[in-house]
C-alpha cells in the first residue's frame, strides 16, 4: 500500500468509527482525531476540551493532576486528601514516585491521609475538622516540614474557606501549609490540576526557603515523577558530565527543593505538560533558565546532553562528549540483542500529557515504529511538539474513547499496545501484546542510559512472549 493509499484507508477507518455517535457527539470527536500527511496543517486536532459525556474517556481529574501527580511524590509534606475517602484511597500508593527516606518519619509519601468527609461535614462545613486534622498530623508526624490540603469535589461545593484555615495553621504550626483548590470538577481532565498545583507552589512555596549559594553547575530537574526510579537514572547521568542536581521536581523530592527551585543555573523540564508554568514563573520572576529534554532512549539522550552541555563551559563540554562515547558502546549491545527481535513491530500508544511523543525516539531507536498515539489531556502545543516526529498516516487521537481505541486497534492490528491499566486487559484479551506506559508495568526505569536497556528488555518480553501463540485453543486454530 502506497503511503497515500493508506493515509486514505486510515482518514475511512476513522470515518467507520465514528458512525457509532450520535450527530452532535460525532461532530465533536471528528475534530480530536486525525491522520499525520505530509502537510501537517491538515494533521492538528482539537484539544483540551471537554470530553463528550458517556463515552468510556481514560482521563482522570483535577485532583488526580494535583495530588497524584504534582504534590503527593514531595516526601516531607503531609498531604491530606481533603473530602471523602475515595479519591485518596484509589489513588494511594498506586503511582510509582518512588522516594528515599525512612516511612513515617521523613517520607511520607506510602502514606494516605484524609479528612473522611462525614454527613455532618457535608451539612456544617470541614474547616473545624481540617484544623483539627492538622493539629493531629504536626503533632504525630512532628518531622513533617509542611502540610498540603488538597481538596476533593465536595470542599469547593459547600462553601469551606481552606485558605483561612491554612493562614491561620501556618502560623500555628510555624511551617507551610498550602491550600489546593484542586476540585475534581474544576477543568476538564488532571491538566487544570497540574496547573493549580504549580500556582500553589508559586503563591505559597517558592522564594520562601532558607539562603543557598548557586554553584556554577547547580541544576534542577522539573517534571519527573521518578517512576520506577527515573529521575535517579536521570540524575546519574547529568552529575556524571559533571552538573550538580540540587533540586527534582517532584519525583523524590523536599519542601526545600521547591522552595529553592530557582536558585540554579538552568532547569531541565522532562514533562513539558504538567510544570511549563512553574519552569516559565521562574524565568520571568527570578530569570532562572529553562531548557526541554528527553531521556528515553539513546538518540534523544544524546541529543538533550549536547544540548545541556552547550550551556556550560568547556569542561562540562568534554565531560558530555567522553561520557555519550561511553554509554554508546553499552547501548550498542543492548540494540544488537533486541533490535533483531523488535524491528518492523509497528506500534500504538495512548498516555497522558508526554510520553505520547516523549517514547517515539526509543522505539525507533529498537526498529519499531509507531503507527497510532494520542493524550488525554494534552494542549495544543504539546500536539505541535508531536507531529515532526511522527511519520506520514499516523493516527492522531486526542482524549479517545475506550471503543475508538477499540477499533483503530482492531483495525491496524499493532504489534504492541502501551498505554494505561484500565486498557491493558482489554487489549490483552484481544491477544496483544501490552506495556503499561504509566506504571511501566510495574518495572523502570526507562529514564537514561541505566533505563534503556530495562526498556527494550520489557518490550521484547511483551512482544516475544510465547504466551501470544496459546491464545486459541489448539482445536479452534
Ligand atoms: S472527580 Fe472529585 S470525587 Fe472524583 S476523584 Fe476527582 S476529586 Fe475525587
Amino acid at each position: 500500500m502506497s503511503i497515500s493509499e493508506m493515509v486514505q484507508a486510515r482518514k475511512e477507518l476513522v470515518n467507520q468509527v465514528l458512525e457509532v455517535y450520535p450527530e452532535k457527539a460525532k461532530k465533536n470527536r471528528r475534530q480530536h482525531l486525525s491522520v499525520k500527511e505530509s502537510d501537517c496543517s491538515s494533521c492538528a486536532v482539537k484539544s483540551n476540551g471537554k470530553t463528550v459525556p458517556g463515552i468510556m474517556t481514560a482521563r482522570g481529574c483535577a485532583y488526580a493532576g494535583a495530588k497524584g501527580v504534582v504534590w503527593g511524590p514531595v516526601k516531607d509534606i503531609v498531604h491530606i486528601s481533603h473530602g471523602p475517602v475515595g479519591c485518596g484511597f484509589y489513588s494511594w500508593a498506586n503511582r510509582r514516585n518512588l522516594a528515599e527516606g525512612e516511612v513515617g518519619i521523613d517520607n511520607f509519601v506510602p502514606f494516605q491521609f484524609t479528612s473522611d468527609f462525614q454527613e455532618s461535614d457535608i451539612i456544617y462545613g470541614g474547616d473545624k475538622k481540617l484544623e483539627k486534622i492538622i493539629e493531629e498530623v504536626v503533632e504525630l508526624f512532628p518531622n513533617a516540614k509542611g502540610v498540603s490540603v488538597l481538596s476533593e469535589c465536595p470542599v469547593g461545593l459547600i462553601g469551606d474557606d481552606i485558605e483561612s484555615v491554612a493562614r491561620r495553621m501556618t502560623e500555628k504550626t510555624q511551617r507551610p501549609v498550602v491550600p489546593v483548590r484542586c476540585e475534581g470538577f474544576r477543568g476538564i481532565s488532571q491538566s487544570l490540576g497540574h496547573h493549580i498545583a504549580n500556582d500553589a507552589i508559586r503563591d505559597h512555596i517558592i522564594g520562601k526557603g532558607p539562603e543557598r549559594e548557586i554553584g556554577p553547575y547547580d541544576i534542577g530537574i522539573i517534571g519527573d515523577y521518578n517512576i520506577g526510579g527515573d529521575a535517579w537514572a536521570s540524575k546519574k547521568i547529568l552529575e556524571e558530565i559533571g552538573l550538580n542536581v540540587v533540586n527534582i521536581w517532584t519525583g523524590d523530592s523536599t519542601l526545600e527543593m521547591l522552595q529553592n527551585g530557582h536558585l540554579v543555573k538552568l532547569n531541565l523540564i522532562h514533562c513539558y505538560r504538567s510544570m511549563n508554568y512553574m519552569a516559565n514563573y521562574m524565568e520571568e520572576t527570578y530569570g532562572t533558565p529553562w531548557l526541554e529534554f528527553n531521556f528515553f532512549g539513546p538518540t534523544k539522550i544524546k541529543e538533550s546532553l549536547l544540548k545541556i552541555a552547550a550551556h556550560f563551559d568547556d569542561s562540562i563540554r568534554e565531560n558530555t562528549q567522553r561520557v555519550i562515547a561511553k554509554y554508546e558502546a553499552e547501548m550498542q549491545k543492548v540494540i544488537d540483542i533486541y533490535r533483531p527481535r523488535l524491528a518492523g513491530k509497528k506500534v500504538m500508544l495512548y498516555v497522558g500529557g508526554l510520553r505520547p511523543r516523549h517514547v517515539v525516539g526509543a522505539y525507533e531507536d529498537l526498529g519499531m515504529e509507531i503507527i497510532g498515539t494520542g493524550y488525554e489531556f494534552a494542549h495544543k502545543e504539546d500536539y505541535e511538539r508531536t507531529y515532526p516526529q511522527l511519520k506520514e498516516g499516523t493516527l492522531i487521537y486526542d482524549d479517545v474513547s475506550a471503543l475508538e481505541l477499540e477499533e483503530f486497534v482492531k483495525d491496524l492490528k499493532p504489534d504492541l499496545v502501551g498505554s494505561g491499566i484500565k486498557e491493558k486487559y482489554v487489549f490483552e484479551k484481544m491477544g496483544l501484546p501490552f506495556r503499561q506506559m504509566h506504571s511501566w508495568d510495574y518495572s523502570g526505569p526507562y529514564h537514561g542510559y541505566d533505563g534503556f536497556p530495562i526498556f527494550a528488555r520489557d518490550m521484547d518480553m511483551a512482544v516475544n512472549s510465547p504466551t501470544w501463540k496459546s491464545i486459541k485453543a489448539p482445536w479452534m486454530k
